[in-house]
C-alpha cells in the first residue's frame, strides 16, 4: 500500500466526511442484514442482492442519490469481502463502523485514475462529488485500479492506493538471525544488537495524562470536550507514527541483511488478555486481588513495543524467509552448552549459566536460541484440543 497525505480545503473536508458517512451507513446496514440470519428465515441477502436494493434506495431517497454510487457500492463490496474473510478464518467478525473512528471510503475503476501532477511535489486527484483535492507527492504514484480515502482520529486525510510492493530480495549470504522480542528491549538480535522502539518522551506522557484527566472533567459533547479530545488524538497519532516508522525501518533492515529470520511464535492476543478474576473462597461473590492493573501496565508495554506489527511487516517484506519458533524455554536455556534451568536467568538483563558459567545479555542469549531454532523440541508438538465452538484463533499475530 502506498499512502499520500491529502490536503482538502474546509469545504472539501465537509464533502469528504459526507461520503464517509454514506460508506459507513451502507456498511452498517449490510451488517444489520447479515446479523438477522436465523435458521428458519433462510439466507440473508448477498452483495448482488444488496447492490440491487441500493439502486432502489437511491431512487427513493434524495440524500442517498446526492452521494456517489461508487462509494456506496464499494462499502457493500468491502463488507462482502469482510464476511468472506471471516468465514475463511483470516479476519475477525465484521464490526460496526463508528463515526470519528472509521472515516473512509473507496473509489474504483476509471474514477480512480483521475490524477494530475501539479509540480514535482504536488498532485491533485478528482474525487467524485468532491472535486480536485491536492495531495503531497511523497513518492511515485503506483499504477493501481483503486484508492481509499481515510481520515484518522487526529483529523489527517490520506489517499491510499492498493498496490502491493514486491518483497525485499534475500541477500543470499545464508545468514540466519534470531529476534527476541521483549519489553525492556523491543527486539534483541542474535548478532548482539539491541533495538528499541522509540517511546514518547516523559513530557509527552505527562501531557497525555493531564489531558485525559481534563477530558474526564469536561461536559461530554461540549466544545471544550471536543478540543481536548482532538489534542489527545494528536498525541496518540504522534506515538503511533513513531512506532510505525521504527517497525518499517527495522523490518526493511532485517529483511535486506539476513536470509532467514526466526522469531518466537507468540500469541500476543492471548498474552495481553486481562487476568482471570480470582473468587474469594471465604466470601462468595467477592474477589481476591488478581493484579489486574499491573497486568494492564505490562500489556500497554507489550503493545507499545509493536511486537505484532514487526512480525506482520516481516511476513510481507521477507516473504517465505520468516520462520516461527516455539517460544518455550528460550530465555532459560544456555546458548553455549544448552543447559536449561530457570536459575540461569540472573535478572531481567543478565543471563548466567549455572552449568558452564557462560554470561551474556539475557535477551541476546534468547535470540541466539531462537536463531538455532532449538526450542522447538522442548515442548509437545501436538496442539491442545480446542473446542469446536470457539472461533478460529490465528497463531500468527495479535
Ligand atoms: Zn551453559
Amino acid at each position: 500500500m502506498s499512502r499520500f497525505r491529502l490536503y482538502p480545503t474546509p469545504e472539501q473536508q465537509t464533502a469528504l466526511l459526507e461520503q464517509c458517512r454514506h460508506a459507513r451507513h451502507m456498511w452498517n446496514l449490510a451488517l444489520v442484514q447479515w446479523s438477522m440470519w436465523s435458521r428458519d428465515k433462510g439466507p440473508t441477502p448477498g452483495y448482488i442482492e444488496q447492490a440491487r436494493q441500493l439502486t432502489e434506495a437511491r431512487a427513493a431517497f434524495a440524500w442517498l442519490r446526492a452521494g456517489s454510487q461508487t462509494v456506496q457500492q464499494q462499502a457493500l463490496r468491502d463488507f462482502d469481502h469482510a464476511v468472506t474473510s471471516f468465514y475463511a478464518g483470516t479476519r475477525r467478525r465484521p464490526t460496526w463502523r463508528k463515526a470519528d473512528r472509521h472515516e473512509g471510503f473507496r473509489i474504483v475503476g476509471g474514477q480512480a485514475t483521475r490524477i494530475v501532477h501539479l509540480s514535482r511535489k504536488w498532485a491533485r486527484v478528482n474525487i467524485p462529488k468532491v472535486g480536485w483535492v491536492r495531495f503531497r507527492l511523497s513518492r511515485a504514484v503506483p499504477d493501481a485500479k483503486s484508492y481509499r480515502v481515510t481520515r484518522d482520529r487526529a483529523g489527517r486525510w490520506h489517499l491510499a492506493f492498493a498496490a502491493v510492493p514486491p518483497p525485499i530480495p534475500a541477500p543470499g549470504t545464508g545468514e540466519v538471525v534470531g529476534v527476541d522480542r521483549g519489553v525492556a528491549v523491543s527486539a534483541a538480535l542474535s548478532t548482539g544488537e539491541l533495538l528499541s522502539c522509540p517511546r514518547p518522551p516523559k513530557t509527552e506522557e505527562a501531557r497525555l495524562r493531564y489531558l485525559q484527566r481534563r477530558l474526564a472533567r469536561c461536559c461530554r459533547g461540549s466544545n471544550r470536550w471536543q478540543r481536548v479530545k482532538a489534542a489527545i488524538a494528536k498525541l496518540r497519532a504522534r506515538a503511533r507514527d513513531r512506532r510505525k516508522d521504527w517497525v518499517e525501518k527495522t523490518s526493511t533492515d532485517l529483511a535486506s541483511r539476513f536470509d532467514v529470520i526466526r522469531v518466537e511464535n507468540l500469541r500476543i492476543a492471548q498474552m495481553t488478555r486481562r487476568p482471570r478474576p480470582k473468587p474469594d473462597p471465604e466470601r462468595p461473590g467477592q474477589f481476591l486481588p488478581n493484579r489486574r492493573r499491573a497486568k494492564a501496565g505490562l500489556n500497554r508495554s507489550i503493545l507499545a513495543s509493536a511486537w505484532g506489527s514487526l512480525v506482520r511487516r516481516l511476513e510481507d517484506k521477507a516473504a517465505g524467509r520468516l520462520e516461527k519458533v516455539n517460544p518455550a524455554h528460550t530465555s532459560q536455556t544456555c546458548s553455549v552448552c544448552g543447559h536449561c534451568a530457570p536459575e540461569s536467568r540472573e535478572s531481567q538483563a543478565v543471563f548466567w549459566c549455572v552449568a558452564c558459567g557462560h554470561q551474556a545479555h539475557a535477551d541476546v542469549n534468547a535470540a541466539i536460541n531462537i536463531a538455532a531454532g532449538r526450542a522447538v523440541s522442548a515442548r509437545q508438538e501436538t496442539p491442545g484440543r480446542v473446542s469446536p465452538k470457539r472461533e478460529p484463533q490465528l497463531a500468527t499475530s495479535a
